[in-house]
């Protein structure tokens, strides 16, 4: 059986300890190519770390299977939950805040605030080009901030927006000027946005849908 040469942690050549496995009777005796898992500890004192190998079955002759290395059974990362208003809205928001939910699932925590402050960039202007297809040019090409100043009218999106904008551009800069505010205020800030966005468009849908007068 092959081992994987490297630890998944400390990077070092290794050979790693087999601490268990799930192989079963079940697994011998089922007529299916089934996955086996050996549980493996990096040998190095100042590491020392568990983690997961995945086997196939190679060859089979009679009562001997034969597994080969698959890959490390890495952990995945969770996506955001977001509607499908949003989806429709900025769908490329959606795209760029997951990035930045997964580098801070991974503790980059110097990047996944600059991925926050892109991604809520292109929802808001996505959002504003959607509701004024006429001004598509100079949304596209401005300022953040003057967007949300200029083609904003909904007085909330335009309260959130702002500020998550203020936080998020302290992602982006070499100093900070709101010291005392931290990434879960920006992620709350944007998700207000979010939830704003998503009413107003789902009551002017009904609008559209409900006009008054016709019954
Ligand atoms: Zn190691």
């Amino acid at each position: 059986m092959d081992y994987p040469d490297e630890c998944p942690t400390c990077h070092f050549s290794i050979r790693p300890r087999v601490r268990g496995n799930n192989f079963s009777e079940n697994t011998l005796n089922s007529t299916y190519d089934s996955d086996v898992y050996l549980l493996m500890e990096c040998p190095r004192p100042e590491c020392g770390i568990c983690f997961s190998a995945k086997y196939q079955e190679s060859e089979r002759r009679g009562n001997t299977v034969d597994y080969e290395f698959y890959l490390l059974q890495e952990a995945t990362l969770k996506d955001a939950f977001h509607s499908e208003v949003i989806n429709k809205t900025s769908d490329t928001f959606v795209e760029i805040y997951n990035q930045a939910y997964h580098a801070e699932q991974q503790n980059l925590d110097q990047v996944c605030g600059v991925g926050y402050r892109k991604a809520l960039e292109f929802l808001i202007k996505d959002y504003l080009v959607s509701i004024k297809p006429d001004k598509a040019e100079e949304i596209k090409k401005n300022f953040l901030g003057n967007c949300i100043n200029d083609y904003i009218d909904n007085p909330n999106i335009k309260l959130v927006a702002e500020r998550a904008v203020w936080i998020g551009n302290d992602e982006t800069h070499y100093t900070r000027k709101w010291t005392d505010r931290t990434l879960e205020d920006l992620k709350t800030l944007i998700d207000l946005t979010v939830r704003w966005i998503e009413m107003e468009v789902m009551t002017k849908e009904f609008e559209k849908k409900m006009p008054k007068g016709i019954k």
